[in-house]
């Protein structure tokens, strides 16, 4: 079994633990085929996010270059032993593209690819952005409440897929309202926006990632859960695994377990990422 993992954290974003290196060491100890580095893209260009413990959710823009050059590095290192793929978690923020661009434009010659997510909720008129992964938003979820947190969850992330501006490549754990296990009151409303979100995403040609961090949190399963990777099976989107590691231990957390899942589905790819170039391998 070829597997490949391909969201990590470490240290540098300020709440994950371990070097660049340490992850590495534990993937070649796992026999994965690669690994794939991608660290939280920095906020603070980001307008309207004074609610937001930014310094630590993300590594600073000081940080990009000496970030990068660590990757670069450790990449020639192992290269006879282990891929090393370059790339960065980038969080989308509507109408804030052209900020995030500034940035993100002067190294995205040096990724092999970009995650898309979304950590962060602004609703209008509301008490400002939050963090909805966050166990120090409880309140606001609450406040908000979990159906109006999944369909402004939604129809934010189909903003992200539709957004001429925003460039990346993976969807991120793709239903991660349900972390805290909150179910929505409504699921036949939700189901409908989770479906038109796949469709957009089939449109374009995107990959969907398979995050089994969902596993070790209250929710107890994987993002995207197991009906809604059967609806992209048929759909034939793409995928790839994602431990989205903030430990080195985590790498590669419950894939075999999870492979065998996908297999029943009917998955026998999963997608591979070289400088931006999608390429697939055999499960
Ligand atoms: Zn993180
Ligand atoms: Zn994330």
């Amino acid at each position: 079994m070829v597997l490949e993992d391909w969201h990590t954290h470490n240290e540098m974003c300020h709440h994950a633990v371990g070097s660049i290196e340490e992850y590495l060491r534990q993937a070649i100890k796992n026999q994965l085929r690669t690994i794939g580095i991608s660290d939280h893209f920095p906020y603070e260009f980001l307008k309207n996010i004074e609610r937001i413990p930014y310094q630590e959710y993300a590594i600073t823009i000081p940080e990009i270059e000496d970030y990068l050059l660590i990757a670069e590095n450790l990449k020639e290192k192992y290269k006879q032993i282990i891929n090393v793929r370059i790339g960065f978690e980038v969080d989308y923020f509507k109408n804030q593209e052209y900020a995030l661009n500034n940035h993100l434009n002067k190294i995205k010659n040096r990724l092999d690819y970009i995650l898309g997510s979304i950590h962060i909720l602004n609703f209008r008129d509301g008490r400002g952005a939050w963090g909805f992964d966050d166990s120090r938003f409880r309140r606001d979820f609450e406040f908000y409440g979990s159906q109006n947190v999944y369909i402004n969850y939604f129809k934010k992330l189909q903003k992200m897929i539709n957004s001429e501006d925003f460039d990346f490549d993976i969807v991120g754990h793709f239903d991660l309202p349900k972390k805290f296990n909150d179910r929505p009151n409504n699921e036949e409303q939700v189901l409908d926006e989770i479906m038109k979100t796949l469709e957009l995403i089939k449109a374009k040609e995107l990959t969907v990632e398979i995050n089994t961090s969902g596993l070790r949190k209250p929710c107890k399963e994987q993002y995207p859960s197991e009906n809604i990777i059967k609806e992209m099976y048929l759909l034939d989107i793409p995928i790839l695994l994602g431990s989205d590691a903030h430990k080195p231990k985590e790498i590669a957390w419950k894939f075999k377990k999870i492979t065998k899942i996908l297999k029943k589905i009917g998955y026998n790819q999963f997608v591979h990422f070289n400088k931006r170039k999608k390429t697939f391998i055999e499960i």
